[in-house]
C-alpha cells in the first residue's frame, strides 16, 4: 500500500514519527491532526527566497499543526496550537485555483506532512481544472522517505529546512531524537526525485519552476552545530542552494525560560556560519541583511484564504 493513501491514517505513519494515532477514528497525532483537513491562511506571501516569491508573491497555503514541536517555533499559533479552521478535503484544490487567480508564482504548502495524504488527490483536481503554477513543499524536513518518493512527481520545488546536526540538539528542542538521519536521508531524496524531473528550471525573470533551496535557521549559541548542518548537506547532496537565515525571535516562551534562545543571533554568529558555508564551496546562497526580529516574515494566521467567500 502506498505510505499517501487516506488508509494509511488508521495507524498513522505518515510522518518519521510514526505515532499510530487512529486518526481514521478522529484521534489526535503527535502532529495535532485528525483525519480533518484543518487550514490557517491561504494568501499571497513576499517574503520567502527570492526565486520563490519574485514580486508577484508565493500562494501560500499554512497548515495546521506540525509533527515537530520546535519550543522556539515563529508559528507556534499553528504548529502547537493547532489554530485554524477544518475544511473538506475538495476545499484544497479551490484554494490552489484561487491562488493563481490573484497572480501567485506558485502553490507553496507550508508544513503539509501529516495531510500529504491529500496531496496527490487534491493536486490531480487543481491540475485538472486548470492549476499551471508549480508547487512549492516547504517543510521542516522531517520526512519519511517513502513520502518524498510518492509526492517526487507532484513537488516542483522543494523547500526544505535543515535544522540540527547534533541529535541531542533535536531532542531538546524539537522532541524528536533522529533528526539529523531523517533530514540528512529525506533531503538526498528530493535531490533525486529533482533530478528525475530534470534537474532545476527558471522562468525568464528567474523565478523558478523546479528546484531546491535548503533553509537553515541559525540558532543564538549554537552556531557550531550550523556549521555542522552545513557539512551534511554538502556530504548528502553536495552544491545544492541553501538559505542561511538569521530571523531568529524568541517566543514569549523563550523570553521567559532566559538562556541563549532568549536572545537573537549575534553577527558574529550568523558570520561564522555564513563564513563556513564558503569555505565549503555552496555556489547559491540566499542570506538575510538587517537583524533578527522582523514581524513581517510571519504572517498573520487569521485563516484568511481558508474559507470560500460564501462560507466566510
Ligand atoms: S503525521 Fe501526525 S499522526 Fe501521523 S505519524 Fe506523524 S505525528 Fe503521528
Amino acid at each position: 500500500m502506498p505510505l499517501l493513501d487516506s488508509a494509511t491514517l488508521a495507524a498513522c505513519d505518515l510522518c518519521p514519527r510514526r505515532c499510530r494515532a487512529d486518526r481514521a477514528a478522529g484521534a489526535r497525532g503527535i502532529c495535532g491532526a485528525t483525519d480533518t483537513l484543518k487550514l490557517a491562511r491561504a494568501a499571497l506571501h513576499f517574503w520567502e527566497e527570492p526565486p520563490i516569491s519574485g514580486e508577484a508573491g508565493s500562494g501560500t497555503i499554512f497548515f495546521s499543526g506540525c509533527p515537530l514541536k520546535c519550543v522556539y517555533c515563529q508559528n507556534h499559533e499553528i504548529s502547537t496550537g493547532n489554530f485554524g479552521i477544518e475544511v473538506p478535503p475538495e476545499r484544497l484544490a479551490e484554494i490552489m485555483l484561487e491562488l493563481e487567480d490573484q497572480g501567485a508564482l506558485n502553490i507553496n504548502l507550508v508544513t503539509a506532512t501529516h495531510y500529504a495524504h491529500l496531496l496527490p488527490g487534491a493536486l490531480a483536481e487543481a491540475r485538472r481544472q486548470g492549476l499551471s503554477i508549480p508547487i512549492v513543499y516547504n517543510t521542516s524536513g522531517y520526512e519519511r522517505v517513502e513520502a518524498v518518493h510518492e509526492l517526487g512527481d507532484l513537488v516542483d520545488i522543494w523547500l526544505t529546512d535543515f535544522k540540527y546536526a547534533d541529535s541531542a540538539l533535536g531532542r531538546a528542542l524539537s522532541h524528536v531524537d533522529d533528526y539529523p538521519a531523517v533530514a540528512a536521508r529525506a533531503l538526498a531524496q528530493m535531490a533525486a526525485e529533482l533530478a528525475r524531473r530534470g534537474g532545476a528550471a527558471e522562468r525568464r525573470d528567474g523565478t523558478w519552476t523546479r528546484g531546491i533551496i535548503v533553509r537553515h535557521l541559525v540558532l543564538p549559541g549554537h552556531a557550531d552545530d550550523s556549521c555542522r548542518v552545513l557539512d551534511m548537506v554538502w556530504d548528502a547532496v553536495g552544491d545544492v542552494p541553501i538559505s542561511v537565515m538569521n530571523q531568529y525571535t524568541p517566543n514569549a516562551a523563550m523570553r521567559a525560560a532566559g538562556g541563549e534562545l532568549a536572545r537573537a543571533v549575534t553577527d558574529e554568529e550568523y558570520e561564522q556560519v555564513l563564513d563556513h558555508a564558503d569555505d565549503l564551496g555552496f555556489s547559491q546562497m540566499f542570506w538575510q541583511e538587517g537583524g533578527a526580529v522582523d514581524e513581517s516574515f510571519t504572517p498573520p494566521f487569521d485563516t484568511t484564504g481558508v474559507l470560500r467567500r460564501a462560507d466566510a
